[in-house]
């Protein structure tokens, strides 16, 4: 089969694995909305647990550390939300952690909200999924209660912890596997902490998670 593609094969989108020459594969990027309560606040939600939110964004919407994320069409209001990154295994559970940038066009998806409509304008554009190195899950102990952090321009803008997450990386597993057969290959977004914000060409982005690869953009 693989001889009769109607078009040149394209690249597996993969991510760097710290301390390793292996690279980790990407197959799907689900995310979940509205994970910590003091973002919800900032976004004008109730931050009761209800049922969780979850998105996707395409495999190939990653970047990798150190590669330009160039500022996207169609906005005027590009936000930065710093992530814990969980990457699956064979067993499907976590292989590895990483730290994310969700990217989001907020007007965008503020006019897909409005009109009740899907995000994907909104979160699902090309290269919107910045993606630090993978730290093998063995190497890490956590999600606990490490500290996750952006500054912009060496300004912290974004400062949060591991165990503020309403939904912990387990129950989102346990949601999602309820809706979607997950596979080995897909990240988990985990929601971002306060503070999300604009971002301007010509800004440095600096993500963190306590014990995890640094993530370093620029616009
Ligand atoms: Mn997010």
């Amino acid at each position: 089969m693989t001889d009769f593609l109607a078009l040149p094969r394209w690249q597996i989108p993969t991510l760097p694995v710290a301390g390793r020459a292996e690279r980790f594969p990407v197959r799907r990027i689900f995310c979940i909305g509205r994970n910590y309560a003091d973002h919800v606040r900032e976004m004008g939600g109730d931050p009761n647990r209800g049922s969780p939110i979850f998105f996707m964004k395409p495999a190939d919407a990653v970047v990798t550390d150190g590669a330009p994320l160039p500022y996207p069409a169609a906005t005027k209001d590009l936000h930065h939300e710093v992530e814990l990154v969980a990457a699956l295994g064979e067993d499907l559970k976590p292989w590895g952690f990483a730290v994310g940038l969700d990217m989001t066009r907020r007007d965008l998806q503020a006019k897909a909200k409005q009109a009740t409509a899907p995000w994907e304008i909104g979160k699902a554009f090309e290269a919107s999924a910045p993606v630090g190195a993978l730290l093998p899950a063995s190497a890490w102990d956590g999600p606990r209660s490490q500290t996750i952090r952006l500054l912009v321009n060496g300004e912290v803008r974004q400062e949060g912890r591991m165990d503020q997450m309403i939904w912990t990386l387990d129950e989102i597993l346990a949601e999602l596997s309820a809706l979607f057969t997950l596979k080995p290959g897909d990240l988990i977004f985990t929601g971002t902490p306060a503070g999300v914000g604009p971002v301007q060409r010509g800004d440095r982005l600096e993500a963190s998670v306590e014990g995890l690869p640094g993530l370093a953009v620029g616009i």
